[in-house]
Parts: structure tokens; sequence; C-alpha cells
């Protein structure tokens, strides 16, 4: 608690009082024993030259004995002549009568400062005492303690003590102190901050301040070994406002020596702001603002560490990446607010399936991630997104009632499937992404998938350069009425022409581009140039066709599409009633009431709306009834099989007689022979599409087949 030096100084004064003590009592004892053959000037022999300050004197002052070392400090005589006045000097007295003397002589130390020879002033602690009294006078040893050093010391150390507060004070800092471990001393500013009762405070009282779910480092700070290095933990203790706050606590342990005690303290800063910072800086960095779980950051950090644990302990854990089926739509038609809630819920949906030691966390957009413990159960992840799947779905209440709320899956194991978290995480994407277009689909992942992945992502980059190089092109297959043999419009069918000339299908790179961007720019190419080539023929005076184009999911759920087919209509001059929109059921069904909405904005404007590939999807008749479709396409599968199918026939007449109630038309797509068209026309269906007539051609070739027919 005090320093060494303070320490020394106060054990050197105790043992000089006891030393000077003895000597007095000495001196006395010496005196009464041989009382007539000691005198005076005896005495003043014994003391002349001891080590301390001494004056023999008699209360009349005619002898006054002044020894060797005060004589250095006051610089008299041995026996001066004027030793009422020396005497005056050395007892710090502005008088000298028998009242003063008989206090001093009372008091068992008399302190007297004086200005000494040399300048300085000294002080000197007397104590008095009677070594002989006689008839004329009375004989007096006072013995002194030079006390100028240490009142030095006491002055710097006050100044040192107060320094050291108000730095404290000033400082904020509260200071705690302990020899033992066992009692504390604390700082003023430690009694403010956790409004201690007193400035002493035991271990288990400080301990009680301390968090329950920090104490344990409280105890390890106070059993730690002594150590010349200051250490530093943060801990939070009960404030003086009664609630927990946190305080940093720099401390260290000082072995104690021959001459000083251990000491075990530190400081306490309240860091509480800095923590509150801390966790604002971690909840940014960490944690997805919408959904409240953490992002791909914590994600990325929380999976290297687990994967890592992973490989050293032999454990292993199921990576599974989650996508919400058409979230772009949901989002485009329900709204943000919408939007959000779905995120929201599916976030919580996943923290559900969280078991100790996985995570759970939202990628990007409506790309989620979800960290499993393997315990040998292979079906554990295709299990867990089922599971996700079937909670996911009970969403569709209240608002979203009419959409159908799915997500896809796929999954990974670490360590075995990736050299780190991020490529077991790519992999479960790999798996997710061969899985893709299909929904609720969940797949795992397979070393053999990298291939066709690999493929599509080079696909993807070719096509984009495709487009703008102008490769795509649309071919153009007849639509004939089957009472008459005349054409009635034309599919346009998109082909991608490399400078080579091979020609690839639709089939191979639509898919690919309905997973990227470039679907609305083939889509915007499409309409417009179908709309151009259509009005180009009727300037060109062949008789008036519809000419039917494709769209894509995402085309068709875009806000602006009804002024996209508007612009296209007026920019190329051609009537809506010339132009006609495919959609297929499955597209037209995932969002029932805003697939109505867009169709019938589309048939406003005039123009006219086929059901492409009637039957393979949903295939419910009841949606005649609520989509405002002009011409059902029945699908060729039907076709195909109806000279040798008759359930297939009789379907096939069943949809031609409803639509026909409900003035819808009917097209058979994929005719290849007389056969197929003439049971289809006797079935009372109006038009026919396939190889029968013509394979989807170019404009040059179509326009020949134009002429023909017209002359037909
Ligand atoms: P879809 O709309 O059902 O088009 C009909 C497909 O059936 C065409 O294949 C056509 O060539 C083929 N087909 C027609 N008659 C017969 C036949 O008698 N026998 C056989 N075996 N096949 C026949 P294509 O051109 O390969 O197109 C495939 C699919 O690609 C289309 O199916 C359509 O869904 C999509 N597609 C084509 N062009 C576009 C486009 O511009 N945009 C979008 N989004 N999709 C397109
Ligand atoms: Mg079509
Ligand atoms: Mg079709």
């Amino acid at each position: 608690m005090y320093p060494d030096y303070a320490i020394q100084a106060l054990t050197v004064y105790i043992s000089t009082m006891i030393f000077l003590t003895l000597i007095l009592i000495l001196i006395s004892w010496l005196y009464r024993k041989h009382k007539n053959s000691v005198d005076d000037t005896d005495i003043a022999g014994i003391t002349y030259d001891l080590n301390s300050e001494m004056i023999l004197w008699t209360d009349d002052f005619s002898d006054v004995y002044v020894n060797n070392k005060l004589r250095s400090l006051i610089g008299c005589a041995e026996k001066p002549v004027d030793g009422k006045e020396v005497l005056k000097l050395a007892f710090g007295l502005e008088d000298l009568n028998r009242d003063t003397l008989e206090k001093m002589i009372e008091s068992s130390s008399h302190e007297a400062r004086f200005k000494g020879q040399n300048g300085g002033l000294v002080t000197i602690a007397w104590s008095t005492s009677l070594v002989k009294k006689r008839k004329k006078n009375s004989l007096y040893l006072s013995t002194g303690f030079n006390l100028t050093n240490i009142r030095k010391m006491k002055l710097s150390l006050a100044s040192a003590n107060d320094f050291f507060n108000s730095s404290m004070e000033l400082a904020e800092i509260g200071v705690v102190m302990s020899t033992d471990r066992k009692k504390f001393r604390a700082s003023p500013e430690m009694v403010r901050m956790l409004d201690l009762k007193s400035s002493s405070i035991t271990l288990s009282e400080f301990r009680s301040l301390v968090h329950p779910n920090d104490r344990i480092q409280f105890d390890s700070v106070v059993n730690s070994k002594d150590s010349a290095e200051v250490r530093s933990t943060d801990m939070r203790m009960r404030s003086a406002e009664g609630t927990y706050r946190w305080y940093s606590y720099r401390y260290k342990s000082i072995k104690g020596t021959a001459h000083t005690l251990p000491l075990f303290g530190g400081a306490i800063i309240d860091v509480t702001e800095e923590h509150e910072k801390d966790l604002l800086i971690e909840r940014l960095a960490y944690i997805d603002e919408v959904t409240d779980i953490a992002n791909r950051n914590k994600l990325m950090v929380v999976g290297q560490e687990t994967y890592e644990t992973a490989q050293i302990l032999g454990y292993s854990y199921w990576v599974v990446v989650l996508d919400i089926d058409r979230f772009h739509i949901i989002n485009d038609t329900c709204g943000y607010t919408n939007g959000n809630y779905i995120l929201k819920n599916f976030a919580h949906i996943l923290y559900k399936f969280v078991t100790p030691g996985g995570i759970a966390a939202r990628m990007s957009g409506d790309n989620f991630a979800l960290v499993l413990r393997d315990y040998g159960d292979d079906e554990l992840p295709a299990r867990t997104a089922r599971d996700i799947q079937d909670e996911f779905a009970k969403l569709a209440v209240d608002e979203l009632s009419a959409i159908s709320l799915t997500c896809s899956a796929g999954y990974s194991k670490m360590p075995e499937d990736g050299r780190s978290f991020l490529e077991v995480v790519e992999h479960a994407e790999f798996a997710l992404k061969s899985a893709s277009g299909f929904q609720s689909s969940i797949c795992g992942y397979e070393p053999s998938m990298h291939d066709s992945i690999i493929g599509n992502t080079e696909l993807e980059k070719s096509l984009a350069v495709a487009i703008q190089n102008n490769e795509l092109q649309l071919f153009y297959q007849p639509k004939i009425n089957l009472e008459t043999g005349k054409i009635m419009g034309v599919e346009a069918l998109i082909r991608w022409i490399k400078p080579d000339g091979t020609v690839v299908k639709p089939d191979q790179f639509v898919p690919i581009a309905e997973s990227s961007h470039l679907i609305g720019k083939i889509s915007e190419f499409v309409l417009n140039e179908g709309c151009r080539q259509n009005m180009m023929w009727q300037k060109m005076g062949y008789p008036n066709i519809v000419m039917s184009i494709n769209f894509a999911s995402s085309d068709f759920y875009q806000k602006d599409l009804r002024d996209k087919v508007f612009e296209a209509l007026v920019k190329s001059g051609l009537e809506p009633k010339w132009l006609e929109v495919e959609l297929t059921e499955t597209l037209a069904l995932s969002d029932i009431n805003y697939a109505v909405d867009q169709m019938n904005k589309l048939r406003d404007l005039g123009v006219k709306l086929a059901m492409d590939d009637f039957g393979t999807g949903y295939s419910s008749l009841s949606y005649l009834q609520i989509l405002p479709i002009t011409l059902l396409k029945l699908d060729r599968s039907f076709i195909t099989d109806i000279e040798s199918d008759n359930i297939a026939y009789e379907i096939v007449s069943a949809v031609i007689r409803i639509a026909k109630s409900k003035k819808i038309e009917t097209i058979a797509e994929g005719i290849e022979n007389k056969n197929q068209e003439d049971i289809l026309r006797k079935a009372g269906c109006d038009y026919g599409q396939g190889y029968l007539y013509g394979k989807p051609m170019p404009a040059n070739k179509l326009q020949e087949f134009l002429e023909q027919n017209m002359k037909n």
C-alpha cells in the first residue's frame, strides 16, 4: 500500500527512538548508581560523540553542553556562553521560561524546527528527561531525533498521494489493492463507481459484485500468479446504478520482499460504451438486417472454424443451401413488405432446425444455409429440407394464400466434400443449381456435377456474347386450320446460329438464360422481331396471320410486361390481334392471381393468349374458367399417343369439348401424320401444328411456305 522508502524510513525511525530511549535509561541508571563519582562533565563526555543530537542543560541555563552532532547543525561551541540562546534555537522556542520548559519536558516528544547553520530548515524531535535535581538547579538531558529527511519524505508522500488521488478522480479510474488477496482497499473513485459501503472490501463482497457469468474469470484473476507484466481482462460488475456494466480490469500481482509486502491490485475503467459499440459493429458485420439471423460473413467465419474442428475431432457436418423458388416473382408481385415477411419467416423456420454446433444464415437475397451436425444419418439433410418445405408451405395464408411457397435445397457433407468450408458451400450450391428449374427439388452433391455446371457457366458466357453479336434468330413453324388446311399463324421459336453455322435448339440455352438476366434480353428480341416480321409479311401482301411468341416465367411476371408489349406493337405498327403470347400452365399457375392480372392487361390490349403444353402441368380443367385464354395448345405427348392409346384420345376429345363450351379455341402440337390429323379434326380440334405441315424454319423459307399455301 505504501512505497518501499516510506516503510524503510518508518523502520529506521522506530529503531532509532528505541535506541535513544535505551541511552537515556542507561545514563539515568549510571548516574543513580554512581551518585557521587559521575559528574556533568562525564555525562557530557558520554553523549559527546553519539550519533544523535543531544544537549545536557541546567534549568538556570548556567551549564549547557552541546554534543558534536548538534553542534554541526547549529554551529555553536561545546559549552556555549549564551547557553539560553542555543537552547531556544535548538528547541525552536521563542521564549524560554519555566512554563515553556515544563511543557516541553512533559510531552514525550517535542518537535522543534529551526534554521541550521547552513541555512536549511532542520526538524528535530526532542525527548527530555531529568538527570539530577540539585538545590541550585536541575540537570536535564535532551536527546533529539533528526526528522528533517523524514519530513521531506512525508511532504513528498503527501503530495504524491494527492497527485495519485486527483489523477484517479480526473481519469475516472477505480483502483483496488490488496496485500493478502482477502481484503481489498478501494480508491474513492472505485467506491463511487460500485457504490461500496467503505473503502475496505472483502474478497467475497468484491466477488458478489461480479456478473455470475464472469465469476470464473474473476477467480482466475484473483488467483493469478505473481508476474511483472500488467494483465487485463473485461468483466461485468454491478455498478452504482444497480445495473451490470462492463469494466476493463488491468491488474498486476507483485511478490513481497524482505522489506515489502506482496501486492495485488489494479485499475478498473468503465468500458460499457466501447462494448456496446463493439456489439453494434459485430451486429452490423455479422447479423443480417432483414432476418436477424447470421449473415454470409458470420457463416463463413463460424463455418470455417467448424470445418477445422471437424477435421481435428473427426466430426462431420451437413451443409444445406436453400433457395426460395421464384422469390423474385413473389417479391415483384406481392411487394417488398410481403417479400421481407417471407424472408423473415423462412429464416425463423430454418432457425428451428439448428442443432448444437450448427448455424443458420442468410447468404444473400433468397439464399440461405443451414449447417447440421452429422450423427451418421445420411437421410438427415434431405429430411430436414423436406420438413422445412412443409413448414414453409404453411406460411401461404391470408394475403399470400394465392401463391405456393416452395423452396429447393442442395446439400454437401463436410469435411469430405471440399478442401475448405467455402468449397463445401459452393458444392452444396452446385447441387442446388443442378436441380434448379424444378420447384421443391432436393439434391445432394456429387463430384460428377462439376462437368455440367462448368459447362453451363461457359455456355452462359458465350450466350451473352452471342446476343451482342446478333447470333440469335427466329424460326417460324406454321399453324394450320384443320378444316381449311390454310395457314392461320406461326409460332416463333428461337435458334442460336453459331458463326460456324451450327444451330443450337432453345432447350439447350433457354433454361440457362432463364437462370440469369439474359432471358430478358432474349424475350425483348423475340417480341420485337416477331412483331416486325409479321408486319413485314403483311406489308409484302401475304395473308394476315397470327404471330405466337413464347414467354419465360421471369418475363411474364415483369411489372412492365404490358408496356413492353404495347411498345413493340406501336414500333412495328402491328395490330394487337395478330400477336399471341404463349404461356405454360405451370407458369400461369405458380401465382394464379397475379398471372390472371397480367393476362387481363394483355387481353385488354387486344393481344391473344395461348395456353402452351396443356396437359403436362397441373392439368386442372377448372383453371380454364379462371384464365382469360383464347387458345389451348394440347401437348404433343397426347398427340403422339392418340392413335394407339384410347385414354389419350378420350382426354383430348374431352378437353376440346370443354374448351369449346368456354369459347376457347384448340390447337394440337406435334402432328406428324395424316391419321393424327384426321382423329383430331373429327374430335373437333380447330388447328394443328407439327412436322406434318412444316418444321420450324427461317423467315425466307416460311415465305415460300406462305406462297405455296396460298396456291393450294
Ligand atoms: P414449345 O413452345 O412447346 O414449342 C414447340 C416445340 O415443339 C418446338 O421445339 C418445336 O420445334 C417442337 N415441335 C413442333 N412440332 C413438332 C413435331 O411434329 N414433332 C416434334 N418432335 N417436335 C415438334 P423447339 O423449337 O426446340 O422449342 C422447344 C421449347 O423451347 C419451346 O416449346 C418453348 O418452350 C421454348 N422456346 C422456344 N423459343 C422460345 C423463345 O423464344 N422464348 C422462350 N422463352 N422459350 C422458347
Ligand atoms: Mg410454345
Ligand atoms: Mg408447346
